[in-house]
């Protein structure tokens, strides 16, 4: 047989022409987003006041499979697509083990992250429609940092909430953002009306990503010609994503290769939900079968934790209610959290899927994840970003679970960023100040008594 390379790459012709809608495919469909006020679904038009219209209609679709990918879009990718599939053969060497490892990996653009696959689809369409500009929070700065590179290729303003304690601690992310023209506010800042109120009930806090959201969902609704735009959760993030899995599929059919397990990191589940994507089609129509697995972090467990629930997607509360394994609004992981992926809920696909039981999730703490991530820079070479780690940590499992067997399994996962902007993470991590925090039951149960009524 041909020996499989170390990099599957495609060529720029093979690059799909249209994203996948898993929800076209699914039977039970993921639960509407609801109007907070009455209770009953939002309509395009509701929508429309925040979303742009055409990321509207894609949000609201889940009856058409395929949706083609503009040409303007399709440009833009091929600055840094196709990404490669690493068969990850030095990784497989080190750890002695039968299994057969690939990694989709995405950190291979100034961004460092898979976010600029939705990014410049959302800054493509709010150009098409005329307006001037987006509005967005940023945590840690990669969505952020994504979407302003996409904002300066099509012209548009591009005004970023940045949780105030990162906007402090990591300049460096905030100024890669201001070279891509965008304008970075920290948040909660008096430049809105939820901000001051939130700045005069916590004096001096630094902010959270929930309370960032609904300052730019404010400054996108109070300004003409804006529209707020977000870099996970959402159905249309999933849906641009899927662009992750359909190269993937692509790849490993090029080999004819079959994965048993397709693992990725969970935050808000947009990559998770863009790899497994066209995988999970296949096992919806009764064609193969797979495991899936969602890996999240310990100190911030909404799906192997949470509960299945309406729930406000921001601190603020002005935004769509939800349904989805959540943590309640209100949750924020403790200060010591570092590997990113600390919002409270997830994606409503992927809450749906999970509760079929069509999706495992699995959740790790947080020096577990560094551990592997140091494993697979020493023999992989790239520095994972924290995130990514957490799927490398549950690939390094299954591999290990194959060696005690004598299993042979084909384990894919995505590795979606690059990690040189968290590095003080990783300091305290060298230098043995990482601690792992599980959250107690009564812990989590306060965000749970605050969960809507409605449920
Ligand atoms: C944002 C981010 C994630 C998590 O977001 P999802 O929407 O769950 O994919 C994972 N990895 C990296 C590198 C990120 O920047």
């Amino acid at each position: 047989m041909e020996q499989i390379p170390y990099k599957i790459y495609l060529n720029e012709n093979e690059m799909p022409t249209a994203w996948y809608n898993v929800r076209a495919d699914m039977k039970k469909k993921p639960a509407p987003l609801l109007n907070p006020g009455t209770g009953k679904p939002m309509t395009a038009e509701e929508l429309g006041h925040v979303f742009c219209d055409e990321l509207v209609r894609q949000e609201l679709n889940d009856t058409d499979a395929y949706i083609p990918i503009p040409d303007e879009i399709r440009a833009f990718y091929k600055m840094y697509r196709p990404s490669p599939l690493v068969r990850a053969y030095c990784l497989e060497e080190k750890l002695q083990s039968p299994a057969k490892i690939y990694y989709k990996f995405e950190g291979n653009n100034t961004s460092g992250s898979h976010k600029l696959n939705s990014a410049i689809a959302q800054a493509y369409y709010a150009k098409k429609q005329g307006l001037r500009g987006v509005t967005t929070e940023t945590g840690a700065g990669q969505w952020g940092t994504a979407l302003s590179m996409a904002c300066s290729y099509f012209d548009l303003d591009c005004l970023v909430y940045m949780v105030k304690v990162s906007y402090e601690q990591k300049p460096f992310r905030r100024e890669v953002m201001r070279t891509y023209g965008a304008q970075v506010t920290p948040s909660p800042s008096n430049t809105t009306a939820i901000g001051r109120k939130i700045l005069e009930e916590f004096p001096g806090t630094g902010g959270s990503l929930g309370c960032a959201i609904s300052e730019a969902v404010e400054a996108a609704t109070t300004r003409e010609g804006y529209r707020y735009v977000l870099g996970s959760v959402l159905n249309q993030v999933l849906l641009h994503q899927s662009v992750i899995g359909l190269e993937t599929k692509a790849a490993l059919d090029k080999y004819g290769i079959k994965p048993d397990i397709i693992i990725g990191c969970a935050g808000g589940g947009s990559n998770l939900g863009g790899l497994i994507s066209p995988f999970m089609g296949e096992v919806l129509r009764g064609e193969k079968n797979y495991r899936f697995i969602a890996v999240e972090p310990a100190s911030c467990p909404s799906l192997t934790r949470g509960k299945y629930a309406y729930d406000f997607c921001d601190t603020g509360k002005v935004c769509p209610l939800a349904k989805m394994y959540t943590l309640g609004s209100g949750f924020i992981p403790a200060p010591n959290h570092a590997g990113g992926l600390r919002y409270h809920g997830m994606s409503s696909i992927l809450s749906e899927l999970y509760d079929q039981g069509l999706l495992e999730a699995r959740s790790v703490v947080q020096t577990d994840v560094f551990r592997a991530a140091e494993a697979f820079a020493r023999v992989e070479g790239i520095l994972p970003a924290p995130e990514s780690a957490h799927a490398i940590k549950v690939a390094i499992d299954e591999a290990q679970k194959c060696k005690e067997t004598g299993e042979e399994k084909t384990i894919v996962f995505g590795l979606t960023g690059t990690g040189y902007f968290d590095m003080v993470a990783y300091e305290k991590f060298h230098n043995g100040e990482m601690g792992d925090y599980i959250p107690s039951d009564e812990e989590l149960q306060k965000g749970f008594d605050k969960l809507p009524k409605l449920n």
